[in-house]
């Protein structure tokens, strides 16, 4: 038996497979909001006259009166307290990708040298973080390093425990001194405000007086993969990049389809069951798990709720997700592409419209009036998708999911949009009508507001999982955004696109019918030219076909394969229109994400490309030069004993680890200099560009050569945990 430490790991995996005790089980909806302070909560200690601003402001979206913040402060506070938090802080998403946090005690000095627990609105409300560390795209100089924190208040308060006590946790965006957003929430809400703004536009138009407010729903189903953290740490690059750099094939992948949806292991089950019950203590409503497609790999779904919550708690999950993790001697694995040769992960981005009454205004309309309002929305829809594929794709935008988009295992980097075939025949016939109110739609009259919609199949979107952007019956699934992302991006760019195509629409409608038109006359004759131009962008097909690539070439359809070339386009004005026409992000804000972004690229690129370096030249390359130590003896010992003829297959396969060790030391070598080269460059595009096009190159070369050395090699010897043992130990 071998004596390598990898061999011991093994061992120690396939021997002791305790599963963690599990506290008492809850019933999911008792524990449900158990750690958070929202408005039941705060109903119970807010007088009556606050709690109906604080609900009012929230709604609307507006800030709460000082007077009145001082009085939630306190509420606020006794409640935490009372539950034993010691501590509070503001949490934060700046451009990191991940969220912030700077925690402070409830203590302040009071007269005879004793300390009180304290907490003021003003505390409460605005926190000044010294924040210099963090992305600004030059927006701010390290000189003026405040930056401002301030509550949410549409996201509520919650607890986290941590292992020295309870933190008071306040949702919060996050600015610099001059009032512009460092963050990601800041833009999300402002997306958030004006897709309402726009969306209340039309629906007064279709007699609709009530409605507050429209909010954008959103349900995000998160998959990610499980390892044993045993073998986690073995592999650097699984530690610091979250991605294995080195790897070959398993000799079982997903080819048996056997792990999708097949029963969940009871290791796994534990681990899932805790996550499940800390997301419903914080008021996340997890709902569905299962095994995925990929061995290792699974899914967590929570209900749908409002965007902003659902950005929050999505953040929230995934940190769950990689804690509970570490309880269960599992570590959690969020990146897009953490093995080769098997499906990435992603993370649909369900989305949906629903004003302020609770109508879904996707959900197709049962009366003829509701379908031609119905209509005008997937009108918006598909002209936001078609004329802003760019900020669309940007919203998906990472090195991590830059090895999944377009890889036949998720959906392609065209962004096209999914229909099915009966909704797409509506369509059709609207066009056919001609703008004479007239269609053919089974043997009868397609007329907006006079006929209705054919039923449509709920589920008919499931048999197409290559579109990036599908209906699937009352919302639309946008597949593109990779699960270690966060979703705003992916919701801002959806909501802007679709606040602009809104408010084109809403000017024409009302123009028409200030000049007389009725509102069914003029619906009918936009619906024809909007349908007319942007059918384009449906696509009901297959997107990992190579057709579909030639025929969105054909359409016009913009098709950036890689993160770097899609942000090269943020800073053409017509992509820029989007954000500063909806007060989304001004142009210097924009400039400034660019900035950010490529940056975040290169240094993405450069963690593995130095793990890649390091791992090659002092893991893999000291076992593979033994190895042809090996072979070169083989081969003497052939040349020795054996005949002229006996020599080839000998000679041959000494050749084939010669090869494969000087070609790996060679590629280590390019690779090196080119971070040398890099490093020496100063623009940022550039330095990106070189990232993509000379780096990565580099490193699959480097990988090729190591995996091959992996098959070959004396498996007692090899230094990493390979594929089988990562993905099918659970
Ligand atoms: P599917 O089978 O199409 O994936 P599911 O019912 O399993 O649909 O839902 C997937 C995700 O979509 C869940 O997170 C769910 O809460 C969410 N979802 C359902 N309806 C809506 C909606 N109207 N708006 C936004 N998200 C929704
Ligand atoms: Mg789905």
């Amino acid at each position: 038996m071998s004596s390598t430490l990898r061999s011991a790991v093994r061992l120690s995996v396939a021997t002791d497979t305790r599963i963690p005790e599990h506290p008492a089980r809850h019933r999911p909806a008792d524990l449900f909001g158990k750690d958070v302070f929202g408005m039941d909560a705060m109903r119970e200690h807010l007088p009556a006259p606050v709690f109906k601003r604080l609900e009012k402001a929230a709604h609307e979206g507006k800030s709460l009166a000082e007077g009145d913040a001082d009085i939630v402060a306190v509420a606020m506070k006794d409640w935490a307290i009372e539950r034993g938090a010691t501590h509070y802080t503001h949490w934060f998403q700046p451009m990191t990708g991940s969220t912030a946090e700077k925690h402070d005690a409830f203590l302040a000095p009071a007269s005879g040298g004793r300390m009180i627990n304290e907490f003021s609105g003003k505390m409460l409300i605005k926190g000044e973080p010294d924040a210099s560390s963090f992305p600004s795209g030059g927006i701010r100089s390290t000189f003026e390093a405040r930056g401002y924190t301030a509550w949410d208040p549409t996201s509520p308060a919650f607890l986290m425990e941590n292992t020295c006590g309870k933190t008071l946790y306040i949702p919060s965006i996050f600015l610099s001194y001059t009032g512009e957003s460092l963050d990601r929430k800041t833009p999300l809400l402002r997306s958030l405000e004006a897709v309402s703004t726009q969306a209340l536009r039309v629906l007064r138009l279709f007699g609709n007086a009530t409605a507050t407010k429209v909010n954008a729903m959103v349900g995000a189903e998160q998959e990610y993969f499980l390892v044993d953290s045993r073998y986690l740490s073995l592999r650097d690059d699984l530690m610091l990049a979250g991605r294995t750099v080195y790897g070959a094939k398993p000799s079982k992948g997903q080819e048996l389809e056997d792990h999708y949806f097949g029963t969940i292991s009871p290791r796994v089950l534990a681990f899932m069951a805790e996550v499940e019950e800390r997301m419903l203590a914080l008021g996340i409503p997890a709902r569905t798990r299962h095994n995925e497609v990929a061995p290792g790999q699974f899914e967590l779904a929570p209900m749908f709720e409002a965007a902003n919550l659902a950005t929050d708690h999505n953040m929230l999950t995934m940190e769950i997700l990689r804690t509970t993790a570490g309880r269960h001697g599992f570590a959690c694995l969020l990146h897009e592409k953490p093995f080769a040769g098997v499906n990435g992960s992603g993370k649909h981005n369900n989305w949906s419209l629903c004003d302020s009454e609770g109508n879904n205004l996707l959900e197709p309309g049962t009366t003829p009036a509701n379908n031609a309002q119905f209509l005008i929305f997937l009108a918006a829809i598909l002209r936001a998708v078609h004329k802003h594929a760019v900020t669309l794709r940007l919203g998906t935008i990472g090195a991590g999911n830059d090895h999944r988009l377009g890889a036949n295992e998720a959906p392609p980097a065209i962004i096209s949009i999914f229909l099915g075939e009966p909704l797409t025949n509506v369509l059709k016939a609207i066009i056919d009508g001609n703008g004479k109110g007239a269609g053919e739609w089974n043997g009868g009259i397609m007329r907006v507001g006079v006929t209705s919609l054919p039923p449509l199949p709920k589920d008919i979107s499931d048999r197409n999982r290559t579109s990036p952007f599908a209906f699937t019956g009352n919302k639309f699934e946008f597949r593109a955004v990779g699960s270690s992302q966060s979703i705003a991006p992916a919701n801002i760019a959806l909501n802007a696109a679709v606040a602009c195509a809104l408010d084109d629409i809403a000017t024409e409608l009302e123009s028409a019918v200030a000049e007389g038109l009725s509102l069914n006359e003029a619906v009918q004759g936009l619906l024809v030219r909007l349908f007319k131009e942007h059918m384009p962008i449906v696509f009901n097909g297959n997107g990992y076909s190579d057709e579909w690539q030639e025929e969105a070439a054909r359409r016009g359809l913009p098709n950036f394969k890689d993160t770097v070339s899609v942000l090269e386009h943020y800073s053409d004005p017509d992509v820029m229109a989007v954000f500063t026409r909806t007060s989304v992000l001004s142009e210097r804000e924009q400039l400034a994400r660019q900035e950010i972004l490529l940056e975040t690229y290169i240094r993405a690129v450069h963690v593995e490309t130095k793990l890649a370096s390091a791992l090659g030249r002092s893991v893999i390359l000291p076992v593979a030069v033994k190895y042809l130590e090996t072979t070169a003896k083989m081969l003497q010992l052939a040349r020795a004993v054996g005949t002229e003829n006996t020599q080839p297959a000998e000679e041959s396969y000494y050749n084939r680890v010669r090869g494969h060790v000087f070609g790996l030391l060679a590629a280590l070598d390019a690779l090196d200099a080119c971070h040398e080269k890099l490093d020496a460059m100063s623009g940022t595009k550039e330095r990106a560009v070189a990232a993509r096009d000379c780096l990565l190159p580099l490193m699959r070369e480097c990988r090729a050569h190591a995996d091959a050395l992996e098959g070959i090699t004396d498996d007692a010897d090899w230094p990493l945990p390979k594929y089988n043992e990562l993905l099918w130990q659970h």
